[in-house]
């Protein structure tokens, strides 16, 4: 703390990322990333821009990389929005798209990115309980607000809505715009990008941090009607109008347009997901249902604390959650099958 500081800034209570750990020796299943590394052809296209072109600012419309997500999702390229991270890209959904004089909907449990940008922007928000099954129920939605987030699938819970019920709060919300953050969603979800065509206050986020491998390039959509999208480039154009530099738009770009090495890494991180589902409930875990690169566990004799030290002990990161109703799970990123039985291993070390 400092006199300098502004009295806004002693307001703000930042989000606390994951650990980094400088050491490699870890097993590092702790915030969600791919275990493999990114497609080739993108790394290849990174290279190839690294020259001397970078003594340019990049494109500020990252126009290549718009027409590359637009081809993926079947959209045009002026529906697409794209920043550093879906972080940045949400951070532009709160200030350009979220009224502040009604409250923004959003579920308790889920990514704790939300309140903090609600506190940034001054956005007032309300939480709406998971169920008994810690799952999202829609009904509970019905009521005034000025817009609603969900993550689907859920973070940190990996539970998906169907489409269905998506598009029912979307009919029974048709003047609040709707986020949906699919961080998430190539790991069994089903995509909402789908809707956008009929529903006008659609707006769905995605990232290429998880099911792209490219959690270090920074790179996050926006996919919706053209009337949020342009709200979406004023934001960007009032802050920072190249958000994207050359090496993140080329490597980006590559990465989307390589449909093989995407299915191939999904696929493989689904089937170590449903194995290391089968381990741990062989342990005495129960473990949610997922469709995320992570899975939401609890060992009902042990404390979550407890388990995450003595798996850090024993050179196994992960991520523990005792926070509302949720008490002791352990969230556990998908890694390899080597890395998935090392933790296994670590457990039965421990239980
Ligand atoms: N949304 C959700 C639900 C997340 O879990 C994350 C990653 N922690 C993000 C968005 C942000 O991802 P990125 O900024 O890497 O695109």
């Amino acid at each position: 703390m400092s006199r300098f500081w502004s009295a806004r800034v002693h307001t703000l209570t930042p989000y606390v990322p994951g650990e980094q750990p400088k050491r490699r020796d870890l097993v590092k299943l702790n915030t969600n990333e791919c275990p493999y590394g990114p497609s080739p052809l993108a790394l290849a296209a990174i290279r190839d821009a690294t020259d001397d072109s970078l003594r340019l600012y990049p494109d500020p419309t990252s126009t290549r990389l718009r027409e590359a997500l637009a081809r993926h999702h079947r959209v045009t390229p002026d529906q697409v929005f794209v920043g550093n991270g879906s972080d940045e890209v949400l951070a532009h959904i709160f200030q350009g798209l979220l009224q502040q004089d009604a409250p923004l909907l959003f579920p308790d449990i889920t990514y704790s990115f939300y309140p903090v940008y609600c506190g940034l922007y001054g956005i007032g928000y309300e939480t709406v309980a998971l169920d008994e099954d810690l799952r999202v129920r829609i009904e509970d939605y019905r009521r005034p607000c000025g817009a609603i987030i969900l993550a689907n699938p859920n973070a940190p819970t990996g539970i998906a809505l169907e489409l269905e019920q998506i598009e029912r709060l979307l009919e029974e919300h048709p003047d609040q715009p709707v986020v949906i953050d699919e961080a998430y969603v190539d790991f069994g979800g089903q995509s909402a990008v789908t809707l956008i065509a009929r529903h006008p206050n659609l707006l769905v986020v995605q990232t290429l941090s998880k099911s792209r491998a490219l959690a270090g390039l920074r790179v996050g959509s926006a996919i919706g009607a053209v009337a949020l999208i342009e709200a979406l480039v004023r934001v960007k154009d009032s802050f920072n109008s190249y958000p994207l530099d050359r090496l993140a738009e080329a490597g980006a770009t590559a990465a989307i347009d390589d449909e093989d090495w995407f299915e191939e890494t999904r696929a493989r991180i689904m089937q170590s997901r449903d194995r290391l589902s089968d381990g741990l409930r062989r342990q005495g875990f129960e473990v949610l249902p997922s469709s995320a690169n992570f899975l939401f566990a609890r060992h009902p004799h042990q404390s979550g604390a407890g388990l995450h030290a003595s798996l850090r002990a024993r050179g196994v990161l992960v991520r523990h959650f005792t926070v509302s109703r949720i008490v002791d799970y352990l969230r556990i990123s998908i890694g390899t099958d080597a890395e998935c039985e090392a933790l296994l291993t670590a457990l039965a070390g421990i239980l």
